[in-house]
């Protein structure tokens, strides 16, 4: 069963006057099949917490560790982080010039299954995952995120996570930007994932409405660099009804 496991993970930002340090300690365990809602207020780090697994060279560990099934995640170039099953669909994508929609998904499926997938299959899989996410076949063709819209993209990421089933999605502010028929679409492609019970999932979310529709395992406030509280369902309740503000008193929110 795959497991993800961050402990005690620190992580800094280099900015212009120097390394400041954004996580500050970050414990937390995903298992397969399981829903984890991170959220807390604008700048608490959930965004780097999501660079930070996946790689991105302008964070910097300075502790801790992160391991999948044992293998230490950190050590991992983020190509080989996402071979070894880790998914990130990120706030704000990135374009690709150049590169179809169509391409970039069969490539992904290479590097992660080892072997291109046949291709008369392969198209017909992307069809039907295309069409379970109203998204026009037109799509196919386009070049990545070039001139998407905010719901084209979200559309995109989840068609990503539909084909190329990771072990661990980690899905940032996936909400962000949609109106609610596309969040509708786009929570049933995250909980058609789910369903399969092989994904764990880090839904991070600064709204509670998503979660309306994807209904977590577990619930976890994010404030200040780290985990503040971790509840069940119930603790996103109380977060809609009584805001961040108890979590960032006393400090600035970074
Ligand atoms: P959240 O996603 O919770 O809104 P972020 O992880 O985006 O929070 O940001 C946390 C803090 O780290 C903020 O104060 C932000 O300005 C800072 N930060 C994050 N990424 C960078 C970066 N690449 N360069 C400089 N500062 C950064
Ligand atoms: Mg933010
Ligand atoms: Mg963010």
């Amino acid at each position: 069963m795959a497991t993800l496991e961050i402990n005690d993970l620190h992580v800094s930002v280099n900015a212009e006057n120097g390394p400041n340090e954004i996580l500050r300690g970050v414990d937390l365990t995903v298992k397969q099949g399981e829903t984890h809602a991170i959220m807390g207020p604008n700048g608490s780090g959930k965004s780097t917490l999501a660079y930070s697994l996946a790689g991105h060279p302008k964070y910097t560990i300075t502790g801790g560790s992160v391991r999948l099934d044992g293998e230490d995640v950190l050590e991992m170039s983020p190509d080989e982080r996402a071979r070894a099953g880790v998914f990130l669909a990120m706030q704000y994508p990135v374009e690709v010039p150049g590169v179809s929609v169509s391409n970039f998904l069969r490539t992904a499926a290479t590097a992660l299954r080892g072997e291109a997938p046949k291709l008369r299959l392969w198209v017909k899989e992307v069809k039907e995952a295309m069409e379970r996410l109203q998204i026009d076949p037109s799509f196919a063709e386009r070049n990545v995120n070039e001139g998407f819209s905010g719901g084209e993209k979200k559309r995109h990421e989840i068609l990503q996570l539909e084909l190329l089933k990771p072990k661990v999605a980690i899905l940032d502010e996936t909400d962000s930007g949609l109106d609610v028929d596309a969040l509708r679409v786009v929570s049933e492609g995250v909980n058609r994932v789910r369903e399969g019970g092989e994904v764990g999932t880090m839904l991070i979310t600064h709204y509670t409405r998503i979660l309306r529709y994807i209904k977590p395992d577990h619930v976890h406030v994010f404030a200040k660099g780290r985990i503040a509280e971790s509840g069940g369902p119930e603790l996103a309740d109380k977060l809609e009804e009584e805001g961040y503000e108890a979590y960032v008193k006393g400090g600035a929110a970074s």
